[in-house]
């Protein structure tokens, strides 16, 4: 097989940006940062945490969402995923690592466990995590599959894509 030559690409210097820019918001840029690089604290008490472990291993791979810096100190995360059964006994704890997160901070409920109890329906188990501390995202299923939880990420990104300083500091967050 004979190949026809290619012409070759001429070289030129590169052009300078001349009298180009780029603009954005305040908002568009921090929430793009943000949405991109969250850092997840996983509150796992029980089987729905397994799954989330299928998430951010090699097969589902949350490292395409920018989530799959997994921190255990409070501290150094700012997405706060609940997965599992919550009992009363284990409730002050929740709310403690939740305190303990910096500003800004976003919480998911994985699961029908920690969303309502799940089939718990006894004296020491909480009804749903929301008695407790806020929650931006709610995943069904028992357990709900990698996919779900890759989806409530997505579901979240979008959610802070929309999220103004402005807002923030007339709540005084
Ligand atoms: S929702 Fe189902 S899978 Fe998840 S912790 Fe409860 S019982 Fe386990």
């Amino acid at each position: 097989m004979v190949f026809k030559p290619v012409p070759p690409v001429p070289m030129t210097a590169e052009p300078s940006l001349g009298d180009a820019y780029i603009t954005t918001s305040v908002d568009a840029f921090l929430n793009w940062g943000r949405r991109n690089s969250l850092w997840p604290f996983p509150f796992g008490t029980a089987c729905c945490a397994i799954e989330f472990m299928g998430v951010v291993s090699s097969v589902f791979d949350l490292s395409r969402f920018g989530s799959e810096l997994v921190r255990f100190s409070p501290r150094q995360a700012d997405l706060l995923i609940v997965a599992g059964t919550v009992t009363y006994k284990q409730a002050p704890i929740l709310r403690r690592i939740y305190e303990q997160m910096p500003e800004p901070k976003w919480v998911i409920s994985a699961g029908a466990c920690a969303t309502s109890g799940g089939f718990y329906d006894c004296y020491c188990t909480v009804p749903g995590i929301d008695e407790i501390i806020p929650v931006d995202i709610y995943i069904a299923g028992c357990p709900p599959r990698p996919e779900a939880f890759i989806e409530a990420i997505v579901q979240l990104q979008a959610k802070i894509d929309k999220e103004s300083r402005k807002e923030a500091s007339q709540v005084g967050a």
